[in-house]
């Protein structure tokens, strides 16, 4: 009987194990200390670009403060992809404004062209926007070398969600140094873990010393309990910082795990026609080489000898772990309402892709079993 594949499972190891105890010992156990502020410090420096961190309890806590720092509200609109995960939408809903969703590049990330349009068109109707989200999709990094100009001459604050993208780097510097705030999820299968967790980054000092007193429920620096605003209890636990300095000591030679099992599935990719990898041109194009690999996801298009969905249905025969590509937010009954921006560029991604378990613990044997399960697929339906 095979034994399950998870899609992208925590990695954890003796480092680990080591960073807890110590901290449990430490008498820390209670939330904030030295491994709080040293995590801060350590994410911050990694990330480089100037920014300082907050150690938060989620990713979404963080692109909700970060939106609160700019001043997102009712009456005010964000611009956010459409291809994402819902929480980059959630924190926009949390604040009371109304998100605005546009469509995907051929990359999943975020059309450039069309988001400059977008931003036109709502400021030629009057249309208050009180930032433009974007979103390092499977850990690659948006344009910014394109948006970043663009928004700044149009005087829009941009919020980075790089909740999947730590280690992930293009030209003007690495995911989470963009923009005036950005978050990063520290959640259970992301490219490093905290089991829950998440960072607010920003070299805005004033915003991050606003946000961090939002996540502490908002109390006054008096010593009875004052309170002048709504706050949150946003913060991150001394124990889960411990986990997480020590997945980030590890953080290279994860992202390196993931890129090896990106190329495995490269070489099987490259066995047929009309289906790649998402982010890659075609076989031998290393335009990946700065991504983190968090998720490596395949698009089968109309040549391929099987669709996504006959994929899908010969990996879980097997317990291996795939999924479609995020489902774009514009077809969310959630978000039913929502005005949005589209091209069908992110339908079609929706239709044609797959994420394959990408794990940095995944084994050899795992590994193989499916790059196997996949040639069968493909084969079987070649015939
Ligand atoms: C995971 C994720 C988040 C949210 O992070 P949590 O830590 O789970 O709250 C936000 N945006 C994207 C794109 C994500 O993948």
């Amino acid at each position: 009987m095979d034994e399950p594949i998870l899609l992208s499972q925590a990695h954890v190891t003796q480092v680990e194990e080591e960073y807890v105890l110590a901290s449990l010992r430490s008498g820390w156990v209670a939330p904030l200390g030295p491994d709080v502020d040293a995590f801060e410090e350590e994410v911050a420096a990694r990330v480089g670009g100037g920014v300082a961190a907050l150690a938060l309890s989620s990713g979404t806590a963080a692109l909700h403060l970060a939106l609160l720092g700019i001043g997102a509200g009712p009456g005010s609109c964000v611009l956010v992809p459409t291809m994402t995960f819902v929480a980059s939408a959630n924190a926009v809903a949390y604040t009371g404004a109304q998100p605005v969703f546009v469509d995907a590049a051929a990359d999943a990330n975020l059309d450039v062209d069309l988001m400059i349009e977008a931003v036109d068109s709502l400021q030629r109707e009057g249309q208050p926007i009180a930032a433009v989200m974007s979103v390092d999709l499977f850990g690659r990094c948006c344009d910014y070398e394109r948006l970043a100009p663009e928004l700044e001459t149009r005087g829009i604050p941009l919020i980075e969600d790089a909740a999947e993208a730590l280690g992930a780097r293009t030209v003007g510097g690495a995911a989470g140094s963009f923009g005036r705030a950005a978050g990063l999820s520290f959640n259970g299968n992301k490219i490093m873990t905290t089991s829950g967790g998440g960072m607010l980054l920003s070299s805005d000092h004033d915003l991050l010393d606003r946000a961090r007193y939002l996540a502490t429920q908002a109390r006054q620096p008096v010593a009875w309990y004052e309170h002048t605003d709504i706050g949150y209890n946003y913060r991150l636990s001394s124990v889960l910082a411990a986990l997480g300095r020590a997945q980030l000591s590890r953080l290279d030679s994860m992202i390196a795990r993931r890129r090896a099992i990106r190329e495995q599935y490269a070489s099987v990719v490259a066995e047929f026609e009309g289906i790649r990898i998402l982010g890659r041109g075609e076989h031998d194009d290393p335009s990946d080489a700065s991504d983190n690999c968090w998720l490596t996801c395949l698009l089968l298009d109309e040549g391929a000898p099987a669709s996504a969905d006959e994929v899908l249905t010969a990996l879980a025969a097997r317990k291996i772990e795939a999924r479609p590509l995020w489902k774009p937010m514009h077809l969310q009954p959630v978000f039913a309402t929502a005005r949005s921006f589209l091209t069908g560029t992110s339908e079609g991604l929706f239709a044609r892709g797959l994420t394959l378990p990408s794990g940095s613990a995944l084994t050899d044997a795992q590994v193989e079993r499916v790059c196997d399960t996949l040639r069968a697929a493909l084969r079987r339906e070649q015939r």
